[in-house]
């Protein structure tokens, strides 16, 4: 049997963005602290949960999945749609669509199926071993997914085109370490392109404390600047950001805060759906939620 996950939670002594000493409480999300670096302004969970709570969090559930087929095909539509928007940005930086693609926490595999229609060569690597199983099956034998952590991919190196981490970073308990790994599976020239939460997005000036992104798996939380200077200091250049855009319909968004409660949001939207005509309320608008999106280029040959 592999050995329990440990129950001990990890102080962080330094600003895992620019190594300064001194931080603020900002909240408790759940029993955790999270402050702010006073240098840098990155938020974080200080001390992170300890990996028994963290692997009480990523159950099977973890990935949001409908029980009905309506709702399994509306989360599918919205993600795809996504994925395209994001192929589109990697497009107009040059990248693609023929190329190896590496996923880091490809979930359910959306993202790497409208790849692999583009012409892509995809592999994914995915935590939660009922996630690769899916993504295997959305894929039809195209590519490959691999279960574990980043740490699958040791033996290789410069292997990649382009890796791409949606809602993952954020997850993560050594950033510098991670991207520096990415760094080394990237070709000189490789393009990343990260998506996380921003704490300069309007859902959290206009939620603050009870902003959905606000939660106990969630370990950093950057802003343009944090990620800017995070990317910057593993190596990469020509770093780009703009707003995160998801295609998204009220269905979508209704399910989602069903599932996370903001008191006010919920029972709002539940009122909305209920008075909105049901193909409205399965139509996908772009809109601009709560993260941002940055894509930068490893230095085109080694220093
Ligand atoms: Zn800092």
């Amino acid at each position: 049997m592999p050995p329990a996950p440990s129950s001990a939670r990890h102080s962080l002594a330094t600003c895992p963005v620019c190594g300064g000493r001194e931080f603020r409480p900002v909240m408790l999300v759940g029993p955790h602290p999270v402050v702010r670096c006073t240098q840098c302004q990155l938020q974080f969970a200080n001390p992170q949960p300890s990996d028994a709570e963290l692997a009480a969090i990523y159950g099977p559930s973890y990935v949001l999945v409908e029980n009905d087929p309506v709702g399994e095909a509306m989360v599918l539509q919205s993600k795809r749609a996504t994925a395209d928007h994001y192929l589109d940005l990697l497009a107009e930086a040059g990248v693609g669509p023929k190329g190896k693609l590496l996923e880091i926490g490809c979930g359910s595999g959306n993202f790497l199926r409208q790849a692999a229609q583009r012409g892509f060569d995809v592999t994914g690597v995915e935590y939660s071993e009922f996630a690769c199983a899916r993504a295997r099956a959305v894929l039809e034998g195209r590519g490959r997914v691999l279960h574990g952590e980043i740490s699958v991919l040791a033996a290789e190196s410069a292997a990649y085109d382009v890796c791409v981490l949606c809602d993952v970073i954020e997850h993560v308990r050594n950033p510098g370490a991670f991207l520096g790994e990415i760094q080394r599976l990237l070709r000189p020239g490789g393009v990343i392109l990260v998506v996380t939460p921003s704490l300069a997005s309007w859902s959290h000036r206009f939620l603050r404390s009870r902003w959905m992104e606000f939660k106990e798996e969630h370990l950093l939380y950057y802003a343009p600047d944090t990620i800017r200077r995070q990317l910057t200091q593993a190596g990469f250049e020509q770093v780009t950001l703009r707003k995160g855009v998801k295609k998204l319909s009220l269905d979508y968004v209704a399910a989602h805060f069903k599932k996370y409660p903001v008191a006010g949001i919920t029972q709002l939207l539940r009122l909305l759906q209920a008075i909105t005509p049901a193909a409205w309320s399965r139509h996908l608008f772009p809109i601009v939620a709560s993260g941002l999106v940055a894509v930068a280029r490893r230095a085109p040959s080694r220093s």
